[in-house]
C-alpha cells in the first residue's frame, strides 16, 4: 500500500519535501497554521501594494534548479541573477559601494581604498573556494548517523583547511585586506549565521566564494513568492492536500512511532510518517517534551538575529537606491559587539532595504515604490519588550530619508511593522529568531538537531534549525537529504 506523509509547515521546507516525496510515490498532506503557504516566503498585499514579506534573494540557484530536475519537471519560475549583487552605504562616507562579481569593476569600486584589490581579492576567494569544495559533500550535503560519523566525515577535509578553524571570519578578512571597508562588506554575511565576523569561524569565508564567485545571488522575477506559486501548482497536480489554518498542538506515539498530530481544534492527522517544517528544536521540546530541548536548554543555545521589518508603499520614485541596499554606521566594531546583546533598539541603527519596485513594477501602483526594510535585533531572550517599535521606526525611516535624499515619511501610502513578537507568532519562530539556530561549529552537522527523530522511528525534520541549516538554498538541500533518507528506510509503497 503507498504510504502516507503528513507535513507539518509549508515553509520551503515542508513544501519541497512534499514534492520530492510526491512524485516518489509518497501519498502528501501538508497542514499549516497560517492561512497562506510559503512560511517565512511569504507574500503581504495591502493598498494596491506586494511585498515578500521575507526573503528577498539567495545563493546558490543551481539548488532549485536541482529540485525541479529531480522531479522531471521545468523550473516554475524564472531566475534573475543580480548584478551588481547589492549596495553598501557607510555613515560618513560619500561613496555607494557597487558590490560585482567582476572583480575588475568591484576593485574600481574600491580604488583609493585597497591597493592592488583585485589581486588580493583572487587570492583571498582561492581560498575561500578550496574550503566550500571541500567541504560541500563531506559536511553539507550529508546525512549523519552519529556524532562519531560527522567526525569521522570532518576528519576527511584536508588539514590545510585546520587554522581556520580557530580564526575568525575577521582575522582571515585581515590577513588579505587593509581597507576597513572591504573588510566591513565582505564581513556581512557572517551575520546571516548568527554571529558577528568577530565569533565566527573563518571557515566561514567560503560564503564569500558563493557570493561573489561560484553562482552569485538570484531572486525571480515577479516577486519571491513566485517560487511559493510554482511549487503549489506541481503539488496541486500530484494531489496533494494542503490544509491552511490548521496549527498542531499535540502528538500522539504508538510503540515507538508517530501516530497522529492533532490540531487546535481536535482535528486528527495519522499517517504512516510525518516531516516536522516547524522549528526542530522548538518542536521537540514543546511537543515531544526531550529534556535536552526545555525553553531553559533552548535559550542556552545560540540563536540567528531577529528580524525587525518594515513594508513601506511610498508614492514617488526614489532615484538615490538601487533594488538591495544595506545601510550601516561608522561604529562596526562596537555595533557587532552590542547587537546580540542589548535589551534596548539599536540607536543609529543597520538596515537592509530591498526595492523591490526597481526591478518588478508589478508590486506598486504606477510612479511609486515599495521598500522592505529589515533592520535585524536581539531576540526576545534579550529584548521581549516592543512596545517602543515606533521609535526605531522613525530613526530608520529619518535616517533612509537622508542618506538617499527623498522624503519618505511624508509619501507613505502603506505601512505594516512587524516586530519580533510577530514574527514569533506567525510562525512558531523560538524568540523570534529569525533564521533559527545560528551555525557555530558546535550547531551543525551531527551537533545541530538531527532530521531523523531520536526516539520516533517514523518522525523526520527539515527546515532552517536541522541540518544542513538555514536559508533557501540550505533548506532546500535539507529537503533532499530528507527525502534520501526517508526511502532508504520507508519506501514509498
Ligand atoms: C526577514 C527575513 C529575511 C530573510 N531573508 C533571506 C534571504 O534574503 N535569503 C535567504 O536565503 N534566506 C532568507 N531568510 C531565511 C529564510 O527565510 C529561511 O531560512 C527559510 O525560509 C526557512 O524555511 P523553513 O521551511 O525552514 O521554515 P519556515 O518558513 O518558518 O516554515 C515553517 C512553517 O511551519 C509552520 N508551522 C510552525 N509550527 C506549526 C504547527 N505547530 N502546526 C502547523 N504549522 C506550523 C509555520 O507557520 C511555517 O509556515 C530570511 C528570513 C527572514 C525572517
Amino acid at each position: 500500500m503507498t504510504k502516507s506523509v503528513v507535513v507539518i509547515g509549508a515553509g520551503l521546507g515542508g513544501l519541497s519535501t512534499a514534492l520530492r516525496l510526491s512524485y516518489k510515490g509518497y501519498k502528501v498532506t501538508i497542514v499549516e497554521k497560517q492561512s497562506t503557504p510559503g512560511g517565512r516566503l511569504n507574500i503581504l498585499k495591502q493598498d494596491g501594494f506586494t511585498f515578500d514579506i521575507g526573503p528577498s534573494f539567495f545563493s546558490m540557484g543551481y539548488e532549485f534548479k536541482e529540485l525541479f530536475e529531480s522531479i522531471g519537471e521545468p523550473i516554475p519560475f524564472e531566475l534573475n541573477e543580480l548584478d551588481p549583487l547589492y549596495t553598501v552605504n557607510i555613515a560618513g562616507s560619500d561613496r555607494v559601494f557597487k558590490i560585482y562579481k567582476d572583480l575588475a569593476k568591484l576593485a574600481e569600486e574600491f580604488r583609493g581604498l585597497e591597493e592592488d584589490f583585485e589581486a588580493k581579492a583572487k587570492k583571498y576567494l582561492l581560498g575561500a573556494k578550496e574550503i566550500f569544495h571541500d567541504t560541500e559533500y563531506r559536511i553539507i550535503k550529508k546525512n549523519f548517523n552519529s556524532i562519531l560519523h560527522f567526525l569521522a566525515s570532518m576528519a576527511t577535509v584536508p588539514v590545510k583547511h585546520l587554522p581556520k578553524m580557530f580564526r575568525t571570519f575577521w582575522e582571515e578578512l585581515e590577513r588579505h585586506f587593509d581597507s576597513e571597508e572591504v573588510k566591513i562588506i565582505f564581513s556581512l554575511v557572517a551575520f546571516f549565521l548568527g554571529a558577528t565576523p568577530f565569533n565566527t569561524p573563518s571557515v566561514y569565508n567560503l560564503l564569500n566564494y558563493t557570493e561573489l564567485q561560484h553562482d552569485g545571488y538570484w531572486n525571480v522575477k515577479g516577486g519571491m513568492y513566485k517560487i511559493v506559486e510554482g511549487i503549489l501548482g506541481l503539488l496541486e497536480k500530484k494531489g496533494v492536500e494542503i490544509k491552511l489554518n490548521t496549527e498542531i498542538v499535540r502528538v500522539e506515539e504508538v510503540n515507538g512511532a508517530m501516530k497522529s498530530a492533532v490540531s487546535a481544534t481536535g482535528e486528527r492527522f495519522d499517517a504512516d510518517l510525518f516531516v516536522v517544517n516547524a522549528d526542530a528544536a522548538w518542536f521537540r521540546g514543546k511537543f515531544l517534551n526531550r529534556s535536552k530541548y526545555t525553553p531553559e536548554k533552548l535559550d542556552k543555545l545560540e540563536w540567528t538575529l531577529a528580524p525587525f521589518t518594515i513594508y513601506l508603499g511610498v508614492k514617488g520614485k526614489i532615484d538615490g537606491i538601487q533594488h538591495h541596499n544595506y545601510f550601516l554606521g561608522n561604529n562596526f566594531r562596537a555595533y557587532a559587539d552590542t547587537i546580540f546583546r542589548s535589551s534596548v533598539a539599536p540607536e543609529k541603527p543597520y538596515y537592509y532595504v530591498n526595492v523591490a519596485s526597481k526591478s518588478n513594477p508589478e508590486c506598486a501602483p504606477e510612479g511609486c515604490e515599495n521598500l522592505f526594510i529589515l533592520c535585524p535585533v536581539p531576540d526576545l531572550r534579550v529584548k521581549p519588550d516592543w512596545s517602543d517599535a515606533d521609535k526605531l521606526v522613525n530613526e530608520i525611516l529619518e535616517d533612509l530619508g537622508q542618506r538617499v535624499g527623498y522624503d519618505i515619511k511624508n509619501n507613505i501610502l502603506t505601512k505594516v511593522v512587524y516586530t519580533p513578537n510577530e514574527w514569533e507568532k506567525m510562525f512558531n519562530l523560538y524568540r523570534g529568531s529569525g533564521l533559527g539556530l545560528a551555525h557555530g561549529l558546535n550547531q551543525i552537522g551531527a551537533f545541530r538537531p538531527s532530521n531523523k527523530d531520536e526516539k520516533l522511528k517514523n518522525l523526520y525534520y527539515v527546515g532552517a534549525s536541522t541540518t544542513p541549516g538555514t536559508g533557501l538554498p540550505i533548506v532546500v538541500i535539507g529537503s533532499k537529504l530528507i527525502t534520501e533518507r526517508i526511502e532508504n528506510e520507508h519506501s514509498a509503497v
